[in-house]
């Protein structure tokens, strides 16, 4: 979606019922107040901006409510930016090689997958190999940089 207030529109019926919470923290399982419908959606808005719903049965809505179990789709945020790629979004471009959005992103797949790739850092966020390297080498822990001073000015 994106563009033309086209989310907003659709978005407008939907409610929020379930946040995943926890490490997926862009996860939700909602449902339309106008027609019943549920939809998981994941709201990614570091590499993509964007909303990715995928409609849901009445059983697979029970399941997430009452036993927490969440389809796998959407459930690492690796899968979320894949699916993003597999829909041909375009990453956004960011200004700031450091970007937060970027250094976040990587520390989220890392956190998930601890051996990813230099190149499949890359495609995920849709930058050059050479920046992905550079956005690891930031990220590592232990790197006395502006990235840890601002992780601390924001107090995380
Ligand atoms: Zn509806």
């Amino acid at each position: 979606m994106g563009g033309d207030d086209l989310d907003e529109r659709v978005l407008a019926t939907i409610e929020n019922v379930v946040d995943h919470g926890g490490d997926a923290w862009w996860l939700y399982l909602s449902q339309c107040r106008a027609c019943g419908q549920h939809w998981m959606i994941a709201q990614e808005e570091r590499i993509f901006d964007e909303y990715f719903l995928r409609r849901l049965t009445v059983d697979e809505a029970n399941r997430i409510s009452a036993n927490g179990e969440w389809p796998v789709e959407l459930l690492s945020y690796e899968r979320v930016l894949k699916t993003g790629h597999a829909l041909h979004i375009r990453p956004c471009i960011f200004l700031e090689r450091l970007s937060p959005s970027l250094m976040w992103a990587v520390e989220e797949l890392r956190k998930e997958r601890s051996d990813i790739s230099v190149e499949e850092i890359a495609f995920l966020l849709g930058v050059t190999e050479k920046q992905a390297k550079r956005l690891l080498a930031a990220a590592s822990p232990g790197y006395g940089s502006r990235w840890q001073r601002m992780r601390h000015r924001l107090g995380v």
